[in-house]
């Protein structure tokens, strides 16, 4: 493995001076033949990268995993996981690779990762690659999520690798380049705990607490802390995931971020007609992970989370369980605060009322029976409230309108009692509710035209369209609007 000597991630890596039994350290397998398909120069710049000299021979060598610039100490990080309830005691990054730390323009330090970069003592059975499809789906799902304000990792690169892998046919190889907060999980604080192995599980805990909660070190119980401000993140994440429509797939605890990002986009997808049974993952049979489960899932991950930490929150087990089950109580309040919240400026019902949430379930209720899309109810909802009389959008998602129309009548009563002007109102609205999101229609579209024809005109577009979500663009209705029976999505893959 050559070394390159050009600083292309001025790295200082916190995570590689943990205790050796924290990762496996080995480079990048090689690829054929890299091929730059996108670099996110904005991204680049706010991690304080050169774009310019990313994208050079060298710049897309080191993105592709065939050459370790300078300061990057490639390692895969041990992990376990509950996937689908089951306690799997050993993951790990299995077809990634963290390369180093950044610093990034705000001071924040973020994680560059490299994702299909190759086989690691953590692949099991897998080859450790992944191929174009899934790295396209993620680049652009992580990036319509950090554009509609969800916190998210990001996607700096994309790289195809001129080489093919082997799935149940022969598809085109890539690697991600993945940027997070951090890539500590759930199933983190598992590995370590399942081995009984308290030391680690303390210096994962206070790597953590200095990385992402500092607030909690000046706590009187800082373990006891952490977990409260894990929970507080993930409540917020979670509501988030609710009032956009976003199914994230497979929220095994080796898919959730201890730093609250969404991260491992897999099988994940936007909803369009609304249901809370909700599911578009092919491997999730019992609905595991349907859309109106997740903050019951997330409850249960962060109670896996709870059982770590049960040795470093008190001696006594009692005492430790005691406390643990307490500070999970703070998700159920803040999930339902931050839902609330947000969906009350959905509806444009900026003076709480107590009746709020009622109103809000009956739309809800009365868009499920109806086949409602869930986007465009909500965005038709701006300009029905700024009293454009013959605006339809809204009640014309439901398949029989007059349903909307008796629920209107009691909204309308509603708003009339908010001192707001209508102006304010809109630009609320149209702030919490997007014109587009990444509907799967559209990305299996995209994919399709990179995988099979080679062209990326199409993944360019669609990348600009859900840069600004939340404005309308005449020229590109298209992508706003529901997919046609014949186009509708009802499986998403992982791809792995
Ligand atoms: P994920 O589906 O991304 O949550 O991955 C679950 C586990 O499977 C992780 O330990 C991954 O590293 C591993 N994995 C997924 N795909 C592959 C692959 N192609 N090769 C090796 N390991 C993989
Ligand atoms: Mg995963």
């Amino acid at each position: 493995m050559e070394t390159e000597h050009r600083d292309f991630f001025p790295c200082d890596n916190s995570y590689a001076r943990l205790p050796a039994r924290f990762y496996a350290k080995l480079p990048p397998v090689r690829v054929a033949a890299p091929r730059l398909v996108r670099l996110n120069e904005d991204l680049a710049r706010q991690l304080g990268l050169d774009p310019a000299a990313l994208s050079t021979t060298d710049g897309v060598a080191a993105l592709s995993g065939n050459r370790v610039p300078q300061r990057c100490e490639p390692l895969a990080m041990a992990y376990a996981g509950h996937q689908f309830g089951m306690f799997v005691p050993q993951l790990g990054d299995g077809r990634a690779l963290l390369l180093g730390e950044v610093i990034d323009r705000d001071g924040v330090r973020r994680d560059i990762q490299l994702k299909g970069s190759g086989r690691t003592p953590f692949s099991r059975g897998g080859d450790g690659r992944a191929t174009l499809g899934p790295v396209l789906r993620e680049y652009i799902v992580s990036e319509a999520m950090a554009a509609l304000g969800i916190p998210t990792t990001r996607s700096l690169a994309a790289v195809t690798t001129g080489e093919t892998v082997a799935r149940v046919r022969p598809l085109p190889g890539a690697v991600l380049t993945r940027v997070a907060s951090s890539h500590v999980r759930v199933g983190t604080f598992q590995f370590f705990a399942a081995r009984g192995d308290v030391e680690a599980t303390r210096r994962l805990a206070d790597y953590v607490i200095a990385r992402h909660y500092p607030n909690a070190a000046g706590a009187e119980n800082p373990y006891l802390a952490l977990l409260g401000l894990v929970c507080v993140r993930q409540a917020e994440l979670i509501a988030k995931w609710m009032l956009i429509g976003f199914i994230h797939g497979v929220m095994n605890t080796d898919n959730v971020s201890i730093a609250g990002e969404t991260i491992d986009y897999g099988p994940c997808a936007f909803m369009d007609a609304y249901h809370p049974d909700t599911v578009f993952s092919s491997i999730d049979h019992g609905g595991r992970y349907a859309y109106g489960n997740q903050p019951r899932v997330a409850q249960w991950n962060l109670a896996r989370l709870a059982e770590t930490l049960l040795p470093l929150i008190a001696e006594d087990k009692a005492t430790a369980i005691e406390s643990a089950q307490e500070a999970l109580t703070i998700f159920a309040a803040r999930f339902d605060a931050a839902y609330i919240d947000g969906i009350r400026r959905k509806l444009g019902l900026l003076r709480p009322e107590p009746g709020d949430i009622s109103l809000a379930d009956d739309l809800l209720k009365r868009m499920a029976a109806n086949g409602a899309d869930f986007t465009l109810t909500f965005r038709g909802l701006c300009e029905t409230a700024s009293g454009v009389p013959a605006h339809e959008t809204a009640r014309l998602q439901f398949a029989d309108p007059t349903v909307f129309d008796e629920w209107a009548v009691r909204w309308r009563e509603r708003l009339a009692r908010e001192a707001t002007e209508p102006a304010e109102r809109r630009a609320v609205m149209r702030s919490a509710n997007p014109a587009f999101i990444p509907r799967n229609h559209l990305v299996e579209e995209v994919i399709d035209a990179a995988q099979d024809k080679g062209n990326f005109a199409p993944f360019e577009t669609l990348l600009a369209v859900l840069a600004k979500p939340y404005e309308d663009f005449p020229e590109f209705a298209r992508y706003a609007a529901a997919p046609r029976p014949d186009q509708v999505v009802h499986q998403t893959f992982c791809g792995t």
